[in-house]
């Protein structure tokens, strides 16, 4: 996380007043589980020490949303009656005002607010950056007008505005693993009944390679799987394909659908062993492996980048690896074995395969939203 009084000084450097509140939203390692929250499945998320940190003072006093992000180019300066009246949203302002539109939408009454955003967590790799930043905002524009919602209202609420403003359909996976996170625990979620609870990781920390191949959930790949799943479970006449046998896709006659809908099953069943594993203090590294081949040969989401990162990880004596996210690039998690070594040569297999550099962090699994000022 970046440091509070970094953070505290980008809002004043901007705003030149001190402000009230700040919030840390971490970002998320899915540890297993990936495509399965919109099937109805399963996944165990793990917060992680890298995240989003939001500041927000009263600036105006006025019905004024400043709003400036270290790192983007553009400012929000828009009046709260404009944004009242606005649908569409641009560039990274659709998950700020996204975020701020839900309240009104629900008919909080919301004051003018100035906002300063600090992050350490590359965004579009993976590790849920956009999902970081709506909770995070909506949990401290709510804090600042004094609306007093439950964890699972924000959760729900972020959720919203990230399909409805900011054009990302996507499942409920990051906004649970980020809003219901426990600092040194994972969150086994089932999709099916929208339930969650935590349980121990038996280690602390884990290496994370970001390919740098940067995907955007609104660009094409992620929204073709879902709707390939949302075929599928039609053909299985099933809600969701979680509440199918593996029997019942194995007569879905379409081969790519069927191999669909064959990792979802398997992706669940995954996360099953590895809670188990984890009860009994051990990392499951062979599932991430099997996850891995899984979404590179079935559902197909995989990249050449992040296919290298695990194939090199695991000849280096990593004991498994797996990219994490919607895929089509972004990040990989790396289980055991020496991570110098890992990265020495995953480094030089980039460098001979043409390859743009990876980059390199030990994320440490203690991540949760919170206040901090
Ligand atoms: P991921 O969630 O994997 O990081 P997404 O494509 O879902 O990738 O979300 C990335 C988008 O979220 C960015 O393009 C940007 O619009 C927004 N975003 C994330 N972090 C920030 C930030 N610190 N400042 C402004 N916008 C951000
Ligand atoms: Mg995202």
């Amino acid at each position: 996380m970046i440091d509070l009084s970094d953070a505290v000084g980008f809002f004043r450097a901007n705003f030149d007043t001190d402000p009230s509140t700040a919030i840390e939203s971490p970002g998320r390692i899915n540890y297993i589980g990936e495509h399965t929250d919109y099937n109805g499945g399963l996944a165990l998320p793990i917060a992680i020490d890298r995240g989003i940190t939001v500041v927000v003072g009263d600036g105006l006093r006025g019905t004024k949303i400043r709003a400036t992000s270290a790192g983007q180019r553009s400012i929000v300066d828009i009046d709260l009656d404009d944004l009242v009246s606005t649908t569409v949203f641009d560039g990274w302002s659709r998950y700020l005002l996204g975020g701020i539109k839900v309240l009104l939408d629900e008919g909080y009454p919301i004051r003018g607010v100035d906002i300063s955003i600090s992050s350490d967590l590359q965004l579009g790799s993976g590790l849920s950056s956009s999902a970081a930043l709506l909770l995070a905002v909506v949990y401290a524009i709510t804090l600042h007008n004094d609306i007093n919602l439950s964890r699972d209202e924000v959760v729900e609420l972020a959720h919203r505005a990230e399909g409805q403003y900011a054009g990302a359909n996507v499942g409920y996976l990051d906004h649970y693993a980020i809003g219901f996170a426990m600092p040194r625990r994972a969150t086994f979620i089932d999709f099916s009944t929208m339930s969650h609870s935590s349980c121990e990781i038996p280690f602390d920390e884990l290496l994370v390679v970001d390919s740098n191949v940067h995907h955007s959930i609104s660009s094409g790949g992620y929204g073709e799987r879902r709707r390939e799943c949302e075929r599928a479970a039609e053909i299985l006449n099933r809600r969701f394909i979680s509440g199918a046998s593996v029997e019942e896709v194995q007569t879905i006659a379409d081969v790519e659908l069927r191999l669909r809908a064959m990792h979802v099953l398997e992706e669940n069943a995954r996360v099953e062993e590895v809670r188990n594993e984890f009860s009994q203090g051990k990392t499951g590294a062979r599932m991430l492996l099997d996850s891995h081949k899984s979404l590179r040969d079935q559902f197909r989401v995989s990249c050449p980048e992040t296919d290298l990162i695990v194939e090199s990880s695991i000849e280096a004596g990593a004991e498994g690896a797996r990219m994490v996210g919607g895929g089509f690039g972004g990040s990989c998690i790396v289980v055991g074995g020496d991570p110098s070594n890992i990265e020495r040569v995953v480094r030089s297999k980039f460098a001979s395969g043409g390859f743009g550099p990876p980059s390199f962090f030990i994320a440490a699994l203690d991540g949760s939203l919170k206040r901090v000022l």
